[in-house]
């Protein structure tokens, strides 16, 4: 769906709080944008306040999910970043795929690339100064899985290298926004001495993280940094699950409240009914996706 086409419609209906927010300062939002890389030479820092005021600032997310019988299916998505509401009701398709319908050259997605070159020309298409008291939108952060990033970015250092041990920018160098490895000087797993994710890593890694040809480089207002692994999927989605599982490990194993039990099971089960009694008593709500 063309962002330019759904930005039309959105203002013809009245509803341009979906993109704006309720009462979300954009002037702020672009003002703490000089403290970024990205939105420190960003286009709109020079545009006149009232037009800076209905520039909104969006995030893109890509993803491989799940569809029927065990089909993967590509959802590319984008949202605002001053609206936090029901991801039904402010989360916008670009475009829906089952990826068994991916054309490949070799290792080269040609899909995506195409895809690609027509997601740039649109979401352009939406970031020049508009007239009146229209809206722009403008790409500020790239969200998704590693997978999916890998191949949309055309990346040639990935996480799922890790384990492969191949490529062809040193074999087993895996951080997008650094030079970190899976051996070597850098290892990634080395958090206590950190040879990693220094200042000059990171600007010797952004010159050639991602394919010299893919055309997000010519997206208004990218910067590499706007491609950097985010939270959600680096912490909460990648090693803070393998952080908790191995600390809940820790406490069964070496913690004096369970030492009654002596099956993993049972131990983890008693861990698990006490967590909840926990939140319980402090009211804190389970958490549902
Ligand atoms: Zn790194």
């Amino acid at each position: 769906m063309n962002p330019r086409v759904m930005l039309d419609a959105v203002a013809k209906a009245g509803a341009n709080h979906l993109l704006e927010g309720d009462d979300f300062d954009w002037l702020e939002f672009w003002e703490a944008a000089n403290s970024e890389p990205w939105g420190r030479s960003h286009v709109v820092q020079s545009w006149p306040a009232e037009k800076r005021k209905r520039a909104i600032g969006i995030a893109a997310h890509g993803d491989e999910g799940q569809g029927k019988k065990d089909k993967s299916v590509l959802v590319l998505s984008w949202s605002s970043f001053g609206v936090h509401k029901r991801s039904t009701s402010c989360k916008f398709p670009f475009a829906v795929m089952r990826s068994t319908c991916f054309a490949y050259d070799g290792k080269r997605n040609l899909t995506l690339e195409m895809l690609q070159k027509h997601y740039v020309r649109m979401f352009n298409e939406c970031a020049h100064m508009p007239d009146g008291d229209q809206l722009s939108l403008h790409y500020c952060a790239g969200k998704g899985d590693w997978k999916f990033k890998k191949e949309w970015l055309d990346e040639p250092r990935s996480y799922l290298r890790a384990a492969k041990k191949e490529g062809s920018d040193g074999p087993h160098m895996v951080c997008r926004r650094c030079l970190a490895g899976s051996d070597g000087s850098k290892p990634w797993l080395d958090v206590t001495n950190m040879a990693f994710h220094n200042q000059a890593d990171m600007d010797a890694a952004a010159r050639n993280c991602i394919g010299p040809n893919v055309a997000i480089r010519h997206l208004s207002g990218w910067h590499i940094s706007c491609e950097y692994p985010d939270i959600l999927h680096s912490v909460w989605l990648g090693t803070a699950r393998d952080t908790i599982g191995s600390l809940m490990m820790d406490l069964c194993e070496f913690g004096p409240w369970w030492q009654d039990f002596s099956a993993w099971d049972d131990k983890l089960h008693a861990m698990t009914l006490d967590a909840r009694r926990f939140c319980e008593d402090h009211k804190i709500p389970p958490v549902h996706d």
